[in-house]
């Protein structure tokens, strides 16, 4: 299967949250009690039941002007995946990558401690893993890799009506996004892609990406995939397939 990606362009989103609703629909998630807490984003964050969430901002634009800043959050499928790097010291076969769509892969077979979770929740430059306590497994977006395998687009990608969302051979994605920046840079000279090189989710912002959300740009401190992935290249022998997205 050739190599794929995602393009989520947020000047397009319209906060409608189907993406949310179908993920929760395909994943067989179950809803989460809601509470008017002064946002229209609900819920208040990603679950272990939640792997897609449209994060609402308001913010101040570049002239001054109050606007929403919607950011729909999702793992972004990392080239070297950070969590995988700390899980394979932790616990082997926690995190996979799968071998015919590359998606990120959190097992739920392999037990986690509480502890060694919060090591790999840390590493993660997009605060994206989270935790079943109960079950004591880590839970995120699948990239829909069942139905990618069949053929289909991921459910969040399906279920989007203006067409922010988008999916399909990585190299026409990238294209396509680098494309859709050179329009949006004619309105809005802050807007950028996040991270193009070292994720499969490549997200287009008008603004600062923490304009969106704290880690929607990836926490510099904690390092990004592609610095880790310096650090962790291949040594002589090892095959491409193992490690590369
Ligand atoms: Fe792992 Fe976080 Fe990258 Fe997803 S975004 S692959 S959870 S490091
Ligand atoms: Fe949810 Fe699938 Fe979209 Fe991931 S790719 S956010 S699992 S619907
Ligand atoms: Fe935005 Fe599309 Fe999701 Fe609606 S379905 S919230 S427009 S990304």
């Amino acid at each position: 299967m050739a190599r794929t990606s995602f393009f989520i362009d947020t000047t397009r989103c319209t906060g409608c949250r189907g993406c949310q609703a179908a993920c929760k629909q395909w994943n067989q998630n179950p809803g989460t009690k809601t509470l008017q807490r002064g946002t229209y984003q609900n819920p208040p964050d990603l679950s272990a039941a939640t792997f897609k969430l449209v994060r609402f901002s308001e913010a101040a634009g570049s002239s001054g002007e109050p606007g929403w800043y919607f950011f729909p959050d999702q793992c972004r499928h990392c080239i070297y995946p950070p969590c995988k790097m700390a899980a394979d010291k932790k616990a082997k076969g926690a995190v996979t990558l799968d071998a015919r769509t590359r998606a990120v892969i959190f097992n739920p077979a392999v037990k986690i401690s509480p502890e060694d979770f919060r090591e790999i929740r840390e590493i993660c430059p997009f605060d994206i893993p989270r935790y079943d306590e109960k079950l004591g497994i880590m839970a995120k977006c699948t990239m829909c890799f069942d139905r990618v395998s069949e053929g289909l687009l991921p459910a969040c990608v399906k279920s989007c009506p203006t067409g922010a969302m988008q999916f399909g051979d990585r190299k026409a994605i990238r294209k396509m996004a680098e494309k859709r920046l050179d329009e949006v840079k004619k309105t809005y000279r802050r807007a950028s892609l996040i991270n193009p090189e070292a994720v499969k989710v490549i997200f287009l912002v008008k603004d600062y990406p923490e304009k969106y959300h704290q880690f929607a740009g990836g926490d510099r401190e904690k390092g990004i995939a592609k610095n880790m992935a310096l650090e962790n290249l291949p040594h002589p022998g090892t095959r491409v397939g193992d490690v590369i997205g």
